[in-house]
């Protein structure tokens, strides 16, 4: 019987934290395995669009910063000034607008187009992935569109064509002219008196919507059935420590992925919960997501 006190190195690894493996920064081995994926599930963040220039939801600036995301990002504060809420969005969708996709876009379209087994979910409320040539189909927006409108009041969510032909008169409104709570579209339902459009993303203090959820939930499958193996997990421009990257992450490893983040933020990938076997590349997505990806233009 073995009575010596050597602790197992593996328990002492994990309780202390200090001196757990740390993820691979070799973009041949990420490569290498990509290479042999079938499945593969991404997570895009707002680092994707930084790199073409559309600052974060938060990042905002100018007059933006005298206000707090409840007076410009939630449906109360869209109750108590529409204007200043249309105001607010009606300049990010301008940013949108001027922006384009970048080399990381184009890269992962590209993957999408050759991988009927990808999905990639997007917390951007851009349209930067589709100009980029993205399909629907493995496109999610978790966060909703700035350019999709809804009713504030009912349940009706307008088509394309029409959320673009409600949007032109804004968009068109010379910015020295005030908005005013007339120029704001009303819901087109007759029935719907005070309903008023707004922008179709998901605001603070709001749910992120049950159809997208279960949508992705069976994607992603049952963890016990081998064919929903999920080979790679990417996460790009966001951190992999907040909801929901926490949550996606956890199922793609409990499918057996390996998990390669890009992020511009100089993270410790011990504290991302990334492990040997993962990847860690720090640095600007534009960059690097072409070459990871093996995307030439
Ligand atoms: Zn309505």
């Amino acid at each position: 019987m073995r009575t010596d006190s050597t602790p197992n190195y593996s328990d002492v690894v994990s309780a202390t934290g200090f001196l757990r493996p740390r993820a691979s920064r070799s973009m041949a081995s990420f490569q290498e395995h990509l290479a042999t994926s079938h499945r593969i599930l991404a997570l895009l963040g707002a680092g994707l669009s930084a790199s073409s220039g559309i600052p974060t939801f938060r990042g905002a600036g100018g007059v933006w910063r005298t206000h707090d995301a409840t007076q410009l990002a939630t449906p109360t504060g869209f109750a108590a000034d529409p204007v200043l809420v249309w105001e607010f969005h009606l300049e990010r969708l301008e940013e949108m607008k001027n922006k384009g996709p970048n080399a990381a876009h184009r890269a992962l379209s590209e993957l999408a187009s050759k991988n009927e087994q990808f999905l990639a979910l997007t917390m951007n409320i851009d349209d930067l992935s589709e100009r980029a040539g993205h399909s629907a189909e493995s496109l999610r927006h978790l966060h909703g569109r700035l350019d999709d409108l809804r009713c504030n009041m009912c349940d009706l969510h307008l088509s394309k064509t029409d959320s673009a032909a409600a949007l032109e008169p804004l968009l068109q409104n010379d910015s020295s002219t005030p908005l005013s709570l007339g120029d704001i579209p009303r819901c087109p339902r007759g029935e719907c008196k005070d309903g008023l459009l707004r922008p179709g993303v998901v605001w603070f203090t709001e749910p992120l919507p049950q159809a997208l959820l279960e949508s992705i939930a069976e994607w992603i499958g049952d963890e016990n059935d081998n064919s929903r193996r999920i080979d790679t997990m990417l996460v790009i421009g966001t951190s992999a420590l907040v909801y929901p990257a926490t949550a996606y992450i956890e199922g793609a490893r409990k499918r057996g992925a390996r998990v390669a983040v890009v992020d511009i933020e100089q993270e410790d990938p011990s504290l991302l919960g990334l492990a040997e076997q993962d990847w860690y590349f720090q640095g600007d997505a534009a960059t690097l997501v072409p070459v990871m990806l093996g995307y030439l233009p």
